[in-house]
């Protein structure tokens, strides 16, 4: 059970303590960044040349999509073992936040040696951040405080802020602007980011120090047998195997060579790895001769909830798949009059309200801290400058047209519009007497997932099968987020906090890895099935398509329901 120092969490802010706000805001501009990126590399890959894109294939530029998105979620497990054997999760956080800094400044040169440079630098880098940042969360509070599903929401809120704005913002900069500037920004909140992390960080006392650091503060961590080293050193050699041979046959040759992306057997490669990392993971902590038996049960608690989370992932991603290709193919954007202008002061809303919300987030922290942690606020604040800057620049652009067409991404922004909206109704939730146990948590969000599916099958029930258009109501998708985002907060972030509170502390950052590993697992999947749409919905129909969606979480969420108290029974008392 872990310790805190007693000077840590005394100054509070909405009940939790200062530290919990510098961590929310270092994950704001890391998500901004990923996420930011995220939305922009399709696009940029595929426009024509003439407007600075690659003219890439579609087919190529997923394939190099699902390769990123892939990786990324696959690296955690090794940033976590890097912070827990050697290196502390906090040092690994700034090494991560650099690492990424430096990935966004080397794509902004768009020559491909230094655009490929730049995402492996990102995939490392987000390896080493991700993990070890929701690490640090769960060390603020005692193993067993009830708060803690209540913190990881609302740090789960600084993730959607994140994406949000990074979303709209580099999104609209790199297509409207140029593409190296939309790369370009989302390095400076990386970096800036970084310097308030850094320089807010006592802030923490000793939490998530150097494991040795930390020894000297607290207590000896017992030695490890040399049997236990040969096969510890195995293991990582099994992982890191799987990993190099996914980087080195899918990314490396891309530094010196430009060869064509869809020529690269990534659907051999990525299943793999990611296979290799799981299977070794697995026989890495389990086999672990220290643990004890509690400690075991717990790390297999921990497993079913990961797996499980395969199943939430999986159709939630499809947003950025077959619910986009809905929203653009079969759904009536088109506003005219005065829906056109309601759409744009909607939208004004939608950008100003969340950035508002954090800047009360800032303002109160600044409150707090700002005469003990200026530099830090100082970066922090500077970056919010800007921020508010580039949104108030894009919002009067965006009055001088008269669009009346409804992007098709403009529905992907639903989502953490949504979750900043009801996170901290969530956040408080769980604080009170109705906390429901985390496999009834993950059935609730399981269920609400489905039934988002279960309305874009209602929705396009009257699609004949076949139709490659349509044109049925937005209110069908917009209903479809509201649940999805729903189900995410029952799901998501009350996977990070039970992940923090059953990991035996010396596995907790690998744990987490390993937590983000099931979403690596989920990410291609989601890429895989929905590459069923066309032969699906030309078939059956598209209703049919996404009421396989509907059922496969719900009876996920059912199995969980049954394994409740077993579940409950090896969780040994936490809840
Ligand atoms: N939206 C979450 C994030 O970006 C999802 C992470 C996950 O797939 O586990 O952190």
């Amino acid at each position: 059970m872990n310790v805190i120092p007693s000077n840590v969490n005394k100054e509070t802010l909405l009940g939790h303590p200062l530290g919990l706000f510098v961590l929310f805001f270092t994950e704001m501009w890391e998500r901004f960044s990923y996420y930011g990126l995220r939305a922009l590399l399709v696009l940029f890959l595929v426009s024509e040349v003439s407007v600075g894109g690659w003219a890439w294939s579609r087919e190529e530029a997923l394939k190099l999509y699902a390769a990123y998105t892939g990786l990324v979620y696959l690296t955690p497990i090794f940033g976590g073992m890097l912070a827990d054997k050697l290196l502390g999760h906090r040092n690994t956080v700034v090494l991560g936040a650099f690492l990424m800094t430096l990935g966004h400044a080397s794509m902004a040169f768009e020559t491909p040696f230094f655009f490929y440079l730049g995402l492996i630098l990102l995939i490392l880098g987000n390896g080493a951040f991700k993990p070890n940042i929701s690490t640090i969360v769960g060390g603020l509070y005692k193993d067993d405080s009830e708060k803690k599903d209540s913190a990881y929401t609302i740090f789960y809120m600084g993730i959607n802020a994140g994406a949000f704005l990074g979303i709209l913002l580099c999104g609209y900069i790199g297509e409207k602007v140029g593409w190296s500037y939309g790369f370009g920004l989302a390095g400076i909140f990386m970096f800036f980011g970084m310097l308030q992390f850094w320089f807010g960080q006592k802030i923490f006392g000793d939490i998530g120090l150097k494991p040795v650091e930390k020894e000297t503060a607290n207590t000896v961590e017992e030695d490890l047998n040399a049997k236990e080293e040969v096969k510890r050193t195995f293991t990582w050699i099994l992982i890191g195997a799987g990993f190099c041979a996914l980087m080195g046959f899918v990314l490396l040759p891309q530094l010196f060579v430009a060869i064509d992306f869809s020529h690269n057997n990534i659907d051999i490669w990525i299943p793999a790895s990611l296979l290799s990392a799981a299977v070794a993971f697995v026989g890495y902590v389990v086999t672990d001769p220290v643990l004890k038996v509690i400690e075991k049960d717990r790390v297999w608690v921990i497993i079913t909830l990961s797996l499980f989370t395969i199943f939430f992932w999986i159709a939630f991603e499809q947003a950025g798949g077959s619910m986009t290709i809905f929203a653009k193919d079969y759904t009536n954007r088109v506003l005219t009059g005065g829906a056109a202008s309601i759409f744009r002061w909607a939208n004004t809303l939608l950008t100003i309200a969340p950035l508002a919300i954090v800047t009360y987030v800032l303002i109160s922290l600044f409150r707090k801290t700002f005469k003990s942690y200026t530099l830090s606020n100082l970066f922090l604040g500077t970056s919010f400058i800007i921020i508010w800057g580039v949104a108030i620049w894009m919002i009067r652009n965006e009055f001088k047209q008269d669009a009346s067409e409804v992007p098709a991404s403009w529905f992907g922004i639903l989502n953490s519009f949504f979750i900043i909206a009801f996170a901290p109704l969530f956040s408080k939730l769980w604080e009170t007497k109705f906390n429901p146990s985390a496999a009834l948590k993950f059935a609730l969000g399981l269920t609400l997932l489905g039934l988002g599916f279960g309305v874009l099958a209602f929705g396009s029930s009257q699609i004949p099968a076949g139709a490659t258009t349509a044109s049925v109501s937005m209110i069908w998708l917009i209903l479809a987020y509201l649940l999805h985002t729903l189900g995410e907060i029952t799901v998501s972030p009350v996977g990070l906090s039970y992940v923090s509170k059953l990991a035996p502390v010396k596995f907790v950052g690998i744990l987490f890895g390993f937590w983000f590993l099931a979403s690596a697992i989920a990410n291609y999947l989601a890429g895989w099935s929905g590459s069923f749409v066309d032969d699906i919905s030309e078939k059956y129909s598209l209703s049919a398509f996404f009421l396989i969606y509907t059922f496969i979480p719900i009876a996920a969420g059912l199995a969980l329901v049954l394994m409740n108290g077993m579940l409950k029974r090896k969780m040994h008392g936490i809840d």
